[in-house]
């Protein structure tokens, strides 16, 4: 279904799949590689697994007026994935886009509400930005 409000989320999804299954270990990651990243790696590359996941994640969550998709509360805190615990957010936009983080990356919510998982609303940067986000709100 697309609707004005959409704001790409079904393309987004539409494209999930694909985009995981592009994600190549580069020569970067080698030399950055950390066992952070190499879980991350492995949780993206896991495709069968984490692209049904990402998926009814952002399905099943609910709308809010100002556009932000809210996990109901039982996934809006952690989930379980590849042997750990993530917030939603945090493995929607990592996985969900095919990016490794680095160790001072955190996901940000551009509409402020951290229980959003709406793709279109998270964004990263470091955590001195992310403090500030909070401070400003
Ligand atoms: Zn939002």
């Amino acid at each position: 279904m697309t609707s004005h409000s959409d704001e790409g989320i079904s393309e987004w999804v539409a494209s999930l799949e694909k985009r995981l299954g592009d994600f190549l270990r580069g020569d970067l990651f080698l030399i950055t590689k950390t066992p952070e990243r190499e879980w991350w790696a492995q949780v993206i590359e896991n495709v069968s697994v984490t692209a049904p996941l990402i998926t009814n994640l952002v399905l099943r969550a609910e709308r809010s007026p100002e556009g932000c998709l809210e996990a109901s509360v039982a996934r809006s805190k952690r989930i379980s994935v590849g042997g750990r615990q993530v917030y939603a957010y945090q493995l929607i936009y990592w996985a969900g886009n095919a990016i490794i983080p680095n160790s001072e990356d955190v996901v940000r919510h551009k509409c402020h509400n951290r229980r959003c998982i709406n793709p279109q609303h998270l964004t990263h940067g470091t955590q001195m930005e992310n403090i500030n986000d909070t401070r400003d709100r």
